[in-house]
């Protein structure tokens, strides 16, 4: 017989470190409330509500009627890496060879092969913040030290020089970058991108990782632009982590890719060979279709998005309380929400404002301190016009 309740389970520490997801409490609560019929604005999702494009759902169709059913190389099919390489010369204007890549189970999983292959425990990673809430709990498995970088919004969210050179010393191992940013919509110029690379190349033995899954979700009309663009010397200590999630509507995939120096490919193949050896057969043929196509779906998924967060900023920006930097890019901005907070007197930090503005408005949202953003809430826009529309106008009645 099995007892759970008074079950004795004793969990390793790296494990009993991670703190539970505050994304996944907001949805679920969300959830719930909806299917008492509640009128629940979403604006908690990490991935777009378009379908993934036709052409490429009619790849995966072929493949299957093909065969492709079976294990594949642990760094991808061949036809799926010359497909990376194109992808990586076409949109990045960076060369590649064969042994510089590898696919992944999703980005997610080529963050956790490179931390795991980079980082020993107690060596430090530089995480800017506000951050996603993913890099420190990998940073937590690998036992490693995490060193939070702040980005201000007077700085346009975007990570000082003199900051990044604040949080390095001989023990750092590691520095993320993710632009544009979740969850602030920033978008990193090449000018600032410039200013950092000229830090990171008076540090020798950090590793750059170099988080490019919103690269194609743009609204400056400013073309995309990582640090290997403007630090081209910073290329063999630099891993690129991209992926099919975003830009394709393809978050159930599960395929991303890490190009890198081929030794940490290398290693970090080891890595992912005894843990998921690779992502579906099918997966692959499918992502080998998207970076192999045309961008149209891709433009037109981005015009949608540019045209909800100028319907978010302009909302926002009348209502005095709530202090909005406009998204730049991702499909997500980061309001400040403090003086709502003080205002009410119910609510004493965004936790407790993200279940207020669930229970009394019906509204979802990620509070910011799963970010590292107190005070703040993490404001999709990977919902339709209509229903941000009426989130804004709740938000106007409560608190313009
Ligand atoms: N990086 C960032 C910044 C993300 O927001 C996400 C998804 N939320 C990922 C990586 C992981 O994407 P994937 O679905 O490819 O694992």
């Amino acid at each position: 017989m099995t007892r759970h309740a008074d079950h004795y389970l004793r969990v390793a520490r790296r494990v009993e470190d991670l703190s539970g997801s505050s994304i996944f409490r907001i949805n679920t609560k969300a959830q719930a409330l909806a299917s008492k019929g509640r009128d629940i604005l979403r604006l908690d999702a990490g991935e777009p509500d378009f379908n993934t494009p036709a052409p490429i759902i009619n790849a995966a169709r072929k493949a299957l009627d093909e065969g492709y059913t079976r294990y594949t190389p642990i760094d991808g099919l061949p036809e799926l890496k010359n497909a990376i390489r194109y992808k990586l010369k076409r949109d990045n204007n960076l060369y590649y060879d064969e042994d510089e890549v590898m696919h992944t189970c999703g980005a997610k999983q080529a963050l956790f092969n490179a931390f795991m292959t980079l980082l020993n425990p107690s060596d430090e990673i530089v995480i800017p913040t506000p951050n996603w809430g993913t890099y420190p709990s990998i940073a937590t498995i690998a036992w490693a030290r995490i060193i939070y970088a702040p980005t201000f919004q007077k700085d346009g969210f975007i990570l000082q020089p003199e900051v990044l050179e604040e949080c390095l010393s001989q023990r750092t191992r590691v520095v993320v970058l993710n632009t544009p940013t979740n969850p602030t919509g920033q978008v990193y110029s090449r000018e600032a991108l410039s200013a950092l690379g000229n830090v990171l190349l008076k540090y020798p033995d950090v590793f750059v990782l170099s988080d490019d899954i919103y690269e194609h979700l743009i609204f400056t009309g400013e073309p995309y632009a990582n640090i290997l663009n403007v630090c081209p010397s910073l290329k063999n200590r630099t891993v690129l982590i991209n992926g099919v999630s975003k830009a394709y509507a393809m978050t159930g995939w599960r395929v991303g890719f890490a190009a890198g120096p081929a030794p940490l490919i290398a290693e970090m193949k080891k890595f992912q060979g005894q843990s998921t050896s690779h992502t579906a057969a099918v997966s692959q043929k499918a992502a080998e279709a998207a970076f192999n196509g045309n961008l149209d779906d891709v433009h037109a998924m981005v015009q949608a998005f540019a045209e909800r967060a100028a319907l978010v900023s302009e909302g926002l920006a009348k209502i005095d309380a709530i202090d909005c930097l406009p998204a730049r890019g991702s499909f997500y901005c980061l309001p400040n929400f403090q003086r709502v907070i003080d205002s009410l007197d119910d609510v004493g930090d965004d936790q407790q404002l993200g279940d207020w503005l669930l229970d009394e408005l019906g509204i979802a949202m990620v509070p910011g301190s799963a970010f590292n953003a107190p005070g703040h809430m993490r404001l999709s826009f990977a919902a339709d016009k209509e229903t941000l529309a009426k989130a804004v106008e709740r938000l106007q009645k409560a608190f313009g």
